[in-house]
């Protein structure tokens, strides 16, 4: 007679957040290095972290692909690719100087963001943006304009502070991956102040951070613990971590990889939360699922609150080249 060992392991059902992880400007992103080297071959530059994920740099970076912090880190004759998260318009310019190739990564979100702050400005508006100091997004749509045409405000705090040239002639605009609800706070602010403000019809946070903030409080109250798959500086990740804390789950943490989970801490927990922020792939959060089926009988589940089907093209450079390289 066989007998069978009773199994030990604990049930642990994962409850993943929908839409969740890729973009369409990351994936625009990455596309966009990738065809760079198959066209050009190695290396092709990339000026910053072209997404916020140290998975993905790695990959671009075992395919050829060379991160630089500066434009003066590239040599001559080699193309560079500007980040998703857009440049200053000094960057381009340099560039230019230098008869430098180059390929503009920044998300089509972010250059919107980009063309109504050139709007405003155009049309004499001092231009408030709502963002985080030091973000390469901010520092890229501050870089548009001269100096002193964008101040920043970070909270509500700030729009008490502000001090501006013409209260009458003020617009918003803000970072695309801000928390919604700490934008609409600090936009209300702004406009208990400065009544006579432009600005977009919605606040500019993009499509994808507000799906991923919008499925994350779904899943928040239901959930024990939630892990965000992100990089630490990557800052539609942190808010995704800052929204499951406010709706429900204080037990909401970023993690990089699945190497990086405190499985002990989650000993206890039955109903684990999955999402991942923009710029983290899939692959990660599979990694994730894999390490908890080693220690729990995981049953999978997924809660979709919206679906997103946007796409952007290619720069035109790259799709003039695959034109005129398909005609050969
Ligand atoms: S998070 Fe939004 S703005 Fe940023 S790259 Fe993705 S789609 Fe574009």
């Amino acid at each position: 007679m066989t007998t069978s060992t009773p199994s030990t392991t604990l049930p642990l059902t994962i409850l993943l957040a929908a839409p969740r992880g890729f973009c369409a400007g990351v994936d625009r992103a990455i596309q966009i290095v990738e065809t760079a080297l198959d066209r050009y071959g190695p290396p092709v530059y990339v000026r910053h972290e072209i997404v916020h994920n140290r998975f993905v740099v790695q990959s671009l970076e075992a395919k050829g692909a060379v991160f630089v912090d500066e434009l003066t880190e590239v040599p001559d004759g080699r193309p560079v690719v500007f980040s998703a998260h857009g440049v200053p318009k000094s960057v381009p310019k340099a560039a230019d100087a230098r008869g430098l190739f180059y390929l503009d990564a920044t998300c089509p979100l972010v250059s919107k963001v980009h063309r109504e702050a050139e709007r405003h400005y155009e049309e004499g508006r001092q231009i408030v943006l709502i963002g985080h100091a030091g973000h390469p997004e901010v520092i890229g749509t501050m870089g548009q304009l001269p100096e002193g045409a964008v101040v920043l405000v970070e909270t509500v705090a700030d729009v008490a502070g502000l001090q501006v040239r013409d209260p009458d002639n003020l617009a918003y605009a803000t970072q695309t991956t801000l928390s919604v609800d700490e934008t609409t706070e600090i936009l209300a602010a702004l406009q208990a102040r400065f009544p006579a403000i432009a600005g977009p019809k919605k606040e500019d946070i993009c499509y994808a951070t507000t799906n991923r903030q919008a499925a994350v409080k779904a899943i928040a109250p239901k959930v024990e613990a939630l892990l965000v798959l992100g990089a630490p500086n990557s800052s539609n990740s942190k808010r995704l971590v800052e929204v499951a804390k406010t709706h429900g789950c204080p037990a909401a943490q970023l993690v990089q990889r699945a190497a990086d989970i405190d499985w002990s801490a989650l000993a206890g927990v039955r109903m684990l939360g999955i999402t991942a922020g923009a710029s983290a792939p899939e692959i990660l959060v599979e990694e994730v699922i894999e390490a908890a089926r080693a220690r729990f009988d995981v049953t999978v589940e997924e809660l979709r609150t919206a679906t997103e089907n946007i796409v952007f093209k290619l720069p035109r450079a790259l799709l003039e080249d695959r034109v005129a390289a398909e005609e050969v």
